[in-house]
């Protein structure tokens, strides 16, 4: 299908299904789609793009610039904000052929797991709309599962790409730090984090990948991307812990003859990730948002959400006097063990399957008084974060007809691994 028929088609599945989903903020204006869609058609005929995704359509997390379409980070602070520059990873798409459909929902300033705290609204999970699809990168799954879209890009900080993923049902890389451009993203916590992209299939999702990839100089994080080499038969390691949880995956995986074995962290990651992601996110967080001080950015009369308020007075309290080292410090000492542990695992073995999160999409609302439990969640997504190495969420299983990913966790820069292992286990729901 050509670029046009993709506009068109991807219009009125939003025109039909997004004022139940709220799955978007903005969506670009229809004229101006068109005429890029026949541009774009025009330089498929000419044979000019290289990817296999050019003339496709794609939603864009609202965090991400986009010169001339309004970026809100889904916040009361930039509601009308319209940037004058494009992120990186736009740019890459645009040169591939790719047209950005819209911008997509979000928690406020990516700060949170479900969406709800966008000031635009809570987005629906399209498998049932009494469940929140996952956050913070919940209109970009939601879009992508609802079949508005077949692509869509979130960012990943502590889980805002895998976790979405799971709870709709699709596939969702965090890629290695520093792979791809943070140019143009509305930094959360710069040490974490990372563009991701969403998609239905493992071969789209690898295509997208390898569009965004790629060094920057206006990155100052950003490497040369050098793929790790692939080991002929790779092992994969699961904790002996969850192993049970896992079962479906693992045989799966064991059908196309791949070995896959239990082992022990030597460090309980279980009990340390979550406080110390919180501690380290928090902190760089308060330091980012800074710059919404209504000076330059952000409209001084308007407020923070609660939630987001909560977190960054307790980014200014662990970096305060007396508190940094007990905290921050503390933090950072224990993102360097899990590092470690990691490492150690990642010698005797090609990759880490754990589950992404314990659950399927809770209801909206659930952790209304209970943000610890939310926070805690997170458990399995944030070491990918802590230690930069790549994770993909990979749908396996749906319970009660919610879909559940598996994650799959690699060496730094060995996303093509994880890649090739997702297909072997490909349309598990
Ligand atoms: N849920 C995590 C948080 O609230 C992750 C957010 C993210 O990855 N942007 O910090």
């Amino acid at each position: 299908m050509g670029a046009v028929e993709n506009v068109m088609r991807s219009l009125s599945v939003i025109e039909e299904k997004d004022s139940e989903i709220n799955a978007f903020i903005t969506v670009a204006d229809e004229k101006a789609l068109l005429r890029r869609a026949r541009e774009v058609d025009d330089g498929i005929n000419r044979g000019i793009y290289d990817s296999p995704l050019a003339g496709m359509v794609i939603a864009v997390k609202d965090n991400i610039m986009t010169a001339g379409l309004k970026t809100t980070c889904a916040s009361e602070k930039l509601r009308d904000f319209i940037p004058p520059y494009s992120a990186a990873v736009v740019e890459r798409l645009t040169e591939a052929g790719l047209i950005i459909i819209g911008k997509t929902n979000m928690d406020e300033f990516a700060f949170g797991s479900t969406t709800e705290t966008s000031c635009f609204g809570s987005t629906k999970n399209p498998y049932d709309t009494t469940r929140t699809p996952g956050g913070s990168s919940g209109g970009s799954a939601a879009a992508v599962a609802a079949g508005m879209v077949e692509l869509a890009l979130g960012s990943d900080t502590g889980g805002s790409v895998r976790q979405p993923a799971s709870y709709c049902g699709i596939y969702g890389l965090k890629p290695t730090y520093g792979a791809v451009s943070r140019f143009g993203l509305t930094s959360y916590a710069s040490s974490m984090d990372q563009i991701g992209p969403f998609a239905t299939s493992v071969d789209d999702c690898e295509a997208l990948f390898s569009i965004i990839a790629g060094f920057d100089e206006r990155d100052s994080n950003s490497i040369h991307y050098n793929p790790d080499s692939m080991p002929e038969k790779p092992v994969i390691g699961v904790p002996e812990k969850y192993a049970s949880e896992l079962i479906c995956a693992i045989r799966r995986f064991k059908e196309a003859g791949i070995k896959v074995r239990e082992f022990k962290f030597s460090f309980d990651i279980e009990r340390f990730a979550a406080p110390a992601y919180y501690i380290i996110a928090c902190a760089e967080g308060c330091s980012n948002l800074a710059r919404f001080d209504g000076i330059r950015y952000g409209d001084r009369n308007a407020d923070y959400c609660p939630e987001l308020k909560a977190r960054l007075e307790m980014g200014n309290l662990v970096l305060s006097e007396g508190f940094y080292d007990e905290y921050y410090i503390k933090a950072s000492k224990i993102r360097r063990l899990i590092r470690n542990a990691y490492d150690e695992v990642l010698k005797g073995f090609d990759c880490i399957l754990s589950p992404v999160v314990a659950d399927t999409a809770p209801i909206l609302g659930h952790y209304d008084d209970d943000r610890v439990k939310m926070y805690a969640a997170d458990t399995f997504t944030v070491p990918a974060n802590l230690t930069g190495l790549p994770a993909l969420c990979i749908p396996v299983e749906k319970k009660d007809s919610l879909p559940k990913g598996a994650q799959l966790m690699g060496r730094a820069f060995s996303e093509n691994l994880l890649f090739c292992l997702a297909r072997q286990i490909e349309g598990m729901i």
